[in-house]
């Protein structure tokens, strides 16, 4: 029984080979042309960028302290409410950002206290099904199984309590981490409804959520539906991208939050370049769904 703890180990097990190294051959020089062109005025640009970091293995922490660092040269921290807000009012005065993060691996309570030490506070997005998981084979087989991973070790309520009480928000995953694009709509409405009460009884309020998966695959109209008639107020994807006004406010239900996954043992020019080019790329378009009812 041994649950990951280190990404150097993940790294292992899901080697990146030669597209890795290309990949990150191109990305250093997509950099070099980014600091040509002018980083500052990309990154000053104002708009709402939520960044989804998913795990922070033992051997990241230093990373994301790295990266809170630089980020917090050319941006305010937000709240995903305030975020939320900000994008919904159409009310974008500065460069933003909104961290996240999915799946509630254990690691997220390190997190949460470099980002406390940064001022920012995230939602975390949780699958109540998976919270309540207490055997290492259940838990090993949902990390297979639904998130491609060995197995990683996840927070429990008292966890999430202590990341509340140090100022962080919770959002619905799903119950048990599904494909909602794969999901029957009569099973989904009632998973909505079932996270939204748990969430609500477990965390004293329910307003956000963030599918699985996260491409625009993996999610469809009647998800969109299902996830506002239950009584959420945002739901997000992991389509990278970021947010400006537009000339009116958006309805809760139109808005459709993009987020870049970023994983901090990146190198932290590479995250860069895909902040900069957000900036550089940003329409209204991002902040809409993709569906057509
Ligand atoms: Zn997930």
């Amino acid at each position: 029984m041994k649950y990951l703890e280190e990404y150097k180990e993940l790294k292992k097990v899901l080697p990146q080979g030669l597209r890795g190294q290309l990949r990150s051959v191109a990305l250093d020089a997509l950099y070099t042309l980014d600091q040509i062109k002018g980083i500052d005025a990309a990154l000053n640009k104002p708009r709402v960028q939520f960044l989804y970091i998913h795990h922070i293995f033992r051997d990241e922490e230093k990373n994301l302290e790295a990266l809170m660092k630089k980020l917090s040269v050319n941006h305010t921290f937000l709240s995903h409410s305030e975020a939320v807000e900000k994008v919904l009012k159409s009310e974008i005065d500065k460069p933003y950002i909104a961290i996240s993060s999915d799946d509630g691996f254990k690691n997220n309570i390190r997190a949460a206290e470099i980002l406390n030490e940064y001022g920012a506070k995230a939602c975390f997005f949780i699958n109540p099904a998976v919270v309540e998981m207490t055997s290492y084979d259940e838990i090993k087989a949902h990390c297979e199984s639904r998130l491609g991973l060995p197995a990683v070790e996840f927070m429990n309520w008292n966890d999430i309590e202590r990341l509340q009480r140090m100022g962080h928000e919770m959002g619905s995953h799903t119950m048990s981490h599904i494909d909602v694009a794969k999901a029957e709509k009569n099973f989904f409405i009632d998973d909505c409804n079932e996270t939204y009460e748990v969430l609500q009884k477990k965390c004293g309020e329910a307003k956000h959520f963030a599918f699985p998966y996260g491409r625009f695959a993996n999610f469809d109209e009647k998800g969109r539906k299902a996830v506002f008639d239950a009584g959420f107020i945002s739901c997000a994807s992991a389509e990278r991208g970021c947010h400006i006004s537009q000339d009116r406010s958006l309805l809760n239900e139109e808005l459709c939050i993009r987020r870049d996954h970023v994983i901090a043992d990146w190198k932290l020019n590479h995250i860069m370049h895909f902040l900069i080019s957000n900036a550089n790329n940003a329409t209204i378009l991002n902040n809409l769904f993709p569906y057509t009812s």
